[in-house]
């Protein structure tokens, strides 16, 4: 590795900082213990006003909306930061205790603009990046080469050059083909590529449940149990002058709120790392288990905390090189969700309320709001549950069986499919949907030729705009005559 190079040193860019003096609003009293926002589903910095209004760290949320119109994505940047630095420190902490070491990646895709990226940094966390676009980003906001990592089942050519010629700390590789393209690549370079195996544990988790034999029919990783892996290790040790093999690497789910189909994958990935290593008479010094910590969509969901969710893993970890007889590695996770999740919210202006007969004995109140499918698809794409309050007043103590729907041509754009919501709701109220920092404006699209919404860093001191409103004049701006 003594011939990687350097990163570009930190270029400090007028442009990135066109925002960097917060806008100052002032700041309004507030109060939480009793209010519709004490659940876990929302960020601690959202309150409510003695008035009955929310504010986000003191800037109350119509004032917010008025400044910079709706739909807008608003992320409380001080519960952002505890987020990180306790994913850092909880998972740092645990694997110490069992005496090794862990880093926690942030995984790109759930969001990422360059404002993020630098607080990533200076915060201590590893990032992910799974595109050119995402490395580009984590260029431009001069992240630590040797802190990144880059996934993907079908990196191009150009895409492994670029993080290669950037000097990005490992490629998790994910088929034959891509170990071919980066010793190519290495050897174009000169230099020798640190590099994981994406592997298929057979363990697929979600939420409380997980299948230890889930189906092998998926585009990602080498096969353990079919020998593809063993394979794929093979062939990179056959490279050792430009590949350098770290370990395996695998990411078993999403939203998953216990530590069991972990146990159960990295008795898997140890047991075949300690295999591959007695084979060739290697040390694969690393492992990687992935992200997919859950967050609370409802007030009824339960994740684990960073804490338990380290000590878990690092248990597990344990126990599974216990019963192998195998050192500790080195061992990295990727939360992604359960990072900048919980601290977004998206603030929408009610359009129109419409009551529907839905059943014989049911009136459903179908609110329209001004964004929908295009900046929060996974209702739509996985039925997934959100969570939405009256934003700008308490509203009235009757409620109504409810459904936010946004404004794109389908019925299936639904923000929240089932919810109580107070029976007055009316234009030109604000609603606040919970838990919308992750997945949603990096999963955004401009269906409908509607915008995308801008993202708006909110703490106590002002409000920084990371993501500028799209206008319709860069959606013509890509058009031809
Ligand atoms: C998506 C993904 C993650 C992050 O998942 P979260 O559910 O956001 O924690 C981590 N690692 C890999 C490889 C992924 O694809």
């Amino acid at each position: 590795m003594a011939t990687r190079r350097r990163p570009p040193a930190h270029r400090p860019d007028a442009d990135v900082w066109r925002c960097a003096a917060p806008v100052s609003l002032s700041p309004v009293t507030s109060t939480k213990a009793t209010s519709r926002v004490a659940t876990r589903v929302w960020p601690t910095g959202l309150q409510e006003t003695p008035a009955g209004e929310l504010s986000l760290r003191g800037h109350a949320l119509g004032e917010l909306a008025a400044a910079y119109g709706t739909p807008a994505y608003l992320l409380d940047i001080p519960d952002l930061v505890t987020r990180a630095r306790s994913f850092r420190d909880e998972f740092a902490a645990a694997f110490e205790g069992i005496g090794t070491t862990c880093d926690v990646f942030y995984a790109g895709k759930a969001f990422l603009a360059t404002p993020l990226v630098r607080l990533l940094d200076a915060e201590g966390l590893s990032l992910d990046v799974c595109s050119r676009g995402e490395l580009a980003v984590a260029e431009r906001a001069g992240f630590p080469a040797g802190r990144i990592g880059v996934h993907g089942n079908n990196k191009s050519a150009a895409e492994i050059d670029a993080a290669i010629d950037y000097g990005v700390g490992r490629i998790v590789v994910d088929s034959l083909e891509e170990i071919e393209r980066v010793v190519a690549a290495a050897r174009a370079h000169g230099v020798r590529v640190p590099v994981m195996l994406r592997v298929k544990t057979g363990v697929e988790a979600h939420t409380h449940e997980f299948i230890a034999t889930a189906h092998e029919d998926q585009k990602f990783g080498f096969s353990l149990a079919g020998g593809q892996a063993a394979e794929a290790a093979a062939e990179v040790l056959a490279h050792p002058d430009q590949l350098q093999l770290l370990g395996f690497h695998s990411h078993i789910g999403s939203q998953i709120f216990d530590s069991d189909g972990f146990r159960v994958a990295a008795q898997r990935l140890i047991a075949s790392q300690l295999q591959i290593a007695q084979e060739h008479g290697v040390v694969l010094p690393e492992l990687d288990l992935g992200g997919g910590f859950g967050i609370a969509y409802l007030p009824s969901d339960e994740p684990l905390t960073p804490r338990d969710m380290a000590a878990q893993l690092a248990a597990i970890v344990l126990a599974a090189c216990d019963e192998a007889g195998t050192p500790l590695p080195h061992v990295s996770v990727e939360p992604g969700r359960a990072i900048i999740g919980p601290a977004g919210i998206t603030l929408y202006e009610v359009g129109t309320v419409k009551p529907v007969q839905a059943t014989d004995d049911l009136v459903r109140h179908y609110i329209s709001v001004d964004g929908g499918m295009s900046d929060n698809p996974r209702p739509a794409l996985y039925q997934a549950d959100y969570t939405a309050t009256l934003a700008n007043r308490p509203g009235s103590a009757q409620t109504a069986q409810s459904r936010v729907v946004g404004k794109h041509c389908e019925s299936g754009d639904i923000v929240v499919r089932n919810q109580q919501l107070p029976d007055d709701v009316r234009p030109g109220d604000l609603l606040a949907v919970a838990a919308t920092g992750a997945y949603c404006r990096s999963l955004a699209s401009q269906y409908n030729h509607v915008p995308r919404p801008p993202v708006l860093a909110v703490s106590e001191d002002g409000v920084r705009t990371w993501l500028r409103r799209e206008t319709i004049d860069d959606l013509l701006s890509l058009e031809g005559e």
